[in-house]
């Protein structure tokens, strides 16, 4: 039997269907070949009960959407200190590939934007190599989905093919001494972690992960402490949209995480975990169909976070 809340998600994602416009990533030579029909939209409660309306088992790469999951894994394993040394959490209000720092601590503004995420990605395992983090990294995403994810190879050497930029990322933070990993390696890493195959559904309730204090609803695993669970939708809040955070807040109002694969999260802590998929963005890099299912989710059901009931 149906739910009414499978009910509504079927609708939604019907009345989704008719916003046009955006052009899926051009930039990674693979992204640009994805199918612009694919729609869907997953939500997990916080009991692990997962709703779904459409493409909800296509894969695609997680992209941006493993940024604030690193993150915690790296405040997880080296603690706040560490991270904060070598990462701030100011919203930039830059685009995701600016090449920047800041200019008194040469620390990248914050983990959501390239420059944060390459760092991010360096602290894990000191002393390991690209294999070992990439492991850690492919290994707490599936805890936080509970099933074994992959990375897509394809994606991975597509992306590698034109990643100067973020090359100069890695080089810029080598330089700067942010980083002493050799930067192509660095790049490397960083690169299989964006290429970790997901489904809407598996986003929905890593996102309800989040939104349960960092227990895994369907394994009951604690995969990030309450605290850092916390610190990680601090971040998405102020950050998670990229140059389009302050809209995004004020027009959906909840800790949301997007990537260039099409893919975005959004966490209702206490509540539920939300995740939508549609691979043509804006120019901001966030998905076109997918920022318009938020913004009606927002206002059928009132999630703002900062609503006065
Ligand atoms: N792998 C992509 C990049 O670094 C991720 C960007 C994104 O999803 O916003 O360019």
């Amino acid at each position: 039997m149906r739910s009414p809340i499978h009910e509504y998600l079927t609708e939604l994602l019907q009345s989704c269907e008719v916003v046009q416009g955006g052009a899926p990533a051009s930039y990674i030579p693979e992204l640009a070949e994805a199918d612009p029909s694919q729609f869907a939209i997953g939500l997990s409660a916080v009991d692990g009960a997962v709703y779904c309306a459409g493409d909800a088992e296509v894969e695609f790469t997680i992209q941006s959407i493993s940024k604030p999951f690193v993150y915690g894994f790296a405040l997880e394993d080296l603690g706040p200190e560490k991270v904060w040394d070598a990462v701030d959490v100011e919203p930039s209000g830059d685009a995701f590939n600016e090449l920047s720092l800041e200019p008194e601590t040469g620390r990248p503004m914050n983990p959501m934007i390239n420059a944060g995420a390459l760092a991010t990605h360096a602290l894990l395992l000191p002393g390991g190599g690209v294999d070992a983090r990439v492991e850690r990294i492919r290994s707490g995403l599936s805890a936080l989905a509970g099933r074994e994810l992959e990375i897509d190879e394809q994606v991975y050497h597509s992306e590698m093919e034109t990643a100067y930029r973020n090359r100069a990322l890695a080089n810029m933070l080598r330089s700067a001494g942010n980083v002493d990993l050799e930067p192509l390696q660095l790049v490397r890493g960083y690169t299989r972690q964006c290429a970790v195959r997901v489904t809407t559904r598996d986003l929905a309730i890593m996102a309800a992960t989040l939104s349960n204090g960092g227990v895994q609803p369907w394994t009951g695993e604690r995969v990030f402490s309450a605290r850092v669970v916390r610190q990680v939708l601090t971040v998405m809040t102020t950050c998670g949209m990229y140059d389009s955070a302050g809209d995004w807040l004020s027009t959906v109002g909840i800790p949301a995480k997007s990537g260039v694969g099409g893919g975005i999260i959004g966490v209702l802590p206490g509540q539920a975990g939300i995740a939508t998929f549609s691979p043509p963005l804006d120019t901001h890099g966030n998905s076109v169909r997918g920022v318009g299912v938020f913004e009606r989710m927002t206002e059928d059901m009132g999630l703002h976070l900062m609503s006065v009931p």
